[in-house]
């Protein structure tokens, strides 16, 4: 490619892309939420406690179509709820104790796994190297090896197992660890524990206790 063609090309990218900022130009999204804020409504009641992962193509409100106020929501690296994390255990308590003050609170827990999981995948490269040289190569992201830890430790116990299966077998334990978890709060007997895939190819959740 020339120079000129090199421009050329460079520059129909940057009229379509002007032309795509044009459609959402600042003023018509102003006025988008000027006839936003005529219809919404900021109550909150959610019954559903949504844990799942915090990759950026599994988000709880798209994927259910859900508006403001209706998922309550704990994101981490492959949809963990350690009993020792509190940052999940002052949500799952919120969930159900907190909101319930004002007449809401969850009936329902969701733990939401997903395919292609980057978190599943580290922890089972990380179960299959020596863990010194794990160790020299994760010496930047010690957070994530030690965050990881309980999930290379499942990896540990099913050896052999897929990609897939380690993400449903996750998807489980954390359901145990919620299930625990809500032993401990009084109000929280009837809370339901569910745990869902989201298949990331066909966008579709399947729900692992569902009769095939
Ligand atoms: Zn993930």
């Amino acid at each position: 490619m020339s120079t000129s063609e090199a421009h050329a090309h460079h520059s129909h990218h940057d009229d379509d892309h002007d032309r795509h900022f044009r459609e959402v130009d600042p003023g018509s999204l102003l006025k988008r939420n000027r006839a936003w804020v005529e219809q919404r409504d900021m109550t909150q009641k959610p019954k559903v406690l949504w844990i799942g992962c915090s990759d950026s193509r599994v988000s709880e409100s798209i994927a259910t179509m859900s508006p403001p106020g209706v998922i309550f929501t704990q994101r981490n690296i492959a949809n963990q709820f350690m009993l020792e994390d509190m940052n999940a255990q002052s949500v799952l308590e919120y969930a159900v104790t907190r909101v319930e003050d004002h007449g809401l609170g969850v009936d329902h827990v969701v733990v939401v796994g997903h395919t292609q999981c980057g978190g599943v995948k580290a922890a089972m490269e990380e179960a299959k190297s020596p863990h010194e040289e794990s160790f020299k190569r994760h010496a930047h992201t010690t957070n994530l090896v030690k965050w990881l830890g309980p999930l290379v430790a499942l990896v540990e116990q099913h050896p052999g197992s897929t990609e897939d299966e380690i993400c449903e077998l996750n998807v489980k334990a954390q359901m145990k660890n919620v299930k625990d978890a809500l032993n401990l709060i009084d109000c929280a007997k009837n809370v339901r524990v569910h745990g869902w895939v989201y298949e990331l190819h066909s966008g579709l959740l399947r729900d692992l206790e569902a009769k095939a």
